[in-house]
């Protein structure tokens, strides 16, 4: 017997998403977003099943790109943040890597470098989120430059990226795509702005190629509001595991590190062999909700580093070795991420390499 916590990944729900987003933006390029080891699903995995459904990937660095490479996946994969060293850019002239421009200093490699072969290239504008881009003002003289240089193949694709299309009661994404409209009709270019967030609420964002990252996982990127596209998303990572004790304790009687739950009545507390080395957050505090034999119950006491407690008083009959959830298929990982005070999109993420991954659904 094996210690029962591990994430199963269910690629049925990851083929379901994928179609969704395709659905959502039919009249967009798919660019599947597989940075950070694919959220923390496994970066391998999740892209050979995305291959055959996508037009290209996209990873936030060369190292990301390729162990892709390395897997056998031959589409098209964009560096996100383009390259750190002008070196690289030859790397990517040979593996058929697609590179960002977001800068002065990128243009200016891209212009020095003398490549085998040309780069397809993303220009990025910065239209508000001020992280990468270039300045509005200045983007059809980038453009002109990267579309007459001899180490890209043409044209680039341009781009930008929202900072609150998660936000869907704010009118930040609307400025940010009146400004990119607004830079970008002269160019005749193809265009990219939609992540996740975007491809579900801002269908004006879908433009030539979206960008989905997040929603491929099944995850809704509003978290636990409510969005009518998000809500049709299946989970591809449910994070599992199992009670390995169970015990009464009296009323005033404390569980766990530092004693910060306290039983306010005779209570019966279930111990699950799951915690903080796997992934689970420290930070969620009594009250997080965790599933017991599919029924919701409340965190007591501290996250440890091996090891959880559950109140179940209210559950029936909890015995040794009952299922349990921590987030995924019946629990949204929001539903943990916010009493937390983080989003789902870390807690995937920082999955560590101990939790095994296991594909449950072909
Ligand atoms: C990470 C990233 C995405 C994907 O964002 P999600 O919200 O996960 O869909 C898209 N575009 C860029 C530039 C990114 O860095």
């Amino acid at each position: 017997m094996s210690r029962p916590s591990q994430a199963r990944l269910d690629l049925a729900a990851l083929r379901h998403n994928v179609a969704l987003a395709a659905e959502l933006a039919p009249n967009a390029k798919v660019m599947a977003v597989v940075k950070a080891n694919a959220y923390g699903h496994g970066a391998v995995t999740m892209a050979r099943e995305l291959e055959p459904r996508v037009d290209a990937m996209a990873v936030a660095c060369l190292e990301e790109a390729l162990e892709l490479r390395e897997s056998g996946i031959h589409a098209p994969i964009l560096l996100l943040e383009g390259v750190f060293e002008p070196a690289e850019l030859e790397v990517a002239a040979r593996e058929n890597l697609w590179v960002t421009v977001d800068n002065a200093v990128q243009l200016d490699w891209l212009e020095r470098a003398r490549l085998a072969k040309p780069l397809q290239c993303w220009l990025k504008i910065d239209t508000g989120m001020h992280r990468l881009g270039v300045e509005p003002a200045r983007a059809q003289a980038y453009f002109e430059r990267i579309a007459g240089c001899s180490n890209s193949v043409g044209k680039p694709v341009v781009s930008t990226h929202f900072s609150s299309a998660d936000e869907t009661e704010r009118d930040t994404t609307q400025r940010q795509l009146a400004l990119f409209e607004q830079v970008t009709a002269p160019l005749a270019a193809l265009r990219s702005a939609a992540n996740s967030p975007g491809l579900l609420a801002w269908p004006a964002s879908h433009y030539d190629w979206v960008r989905p990252g997040y929603m491929l996982w099944g995850n809704s990127p509003f978290g636990s509001a409510l969005q009518a596209n998000a809500a049709r998303l299946r989970p591809v990572m449910t994070l599992c595991s199992a009670v390995i004790s169970v015990r009464e304790v009296a009323t005033g009687d404390s569980v766990g590190y530092g004693e910060s739950w306290t039983a306010s009545r005779p209570s019966r507390i279930a111990t699950v062999t799951v915690g903080y080395g796997d992934g689970y957050p420290r930070t969620a505090g009594n009250g997080t909700p965790v599933l017991v034999n599919g029924r919701r119950a409340p965190l007591a006491g501290r996250v440890s580093m091996d090891m959880i407690t559950v109140d179940v008083t209210d559950l029936e009959a909890v015995k040794v070795g009952d299922p349990v959830v921590l987030w995924g298929e019946g629990l949204p990982v929001a539903d943990v991420a916010e009493p937390a005070g983080t989003i789902g999109y870390e807690l995937l993420t920082r999955m560590p390499q101990r939790c095994p991954r296991v594909v449950v659904s072909a």
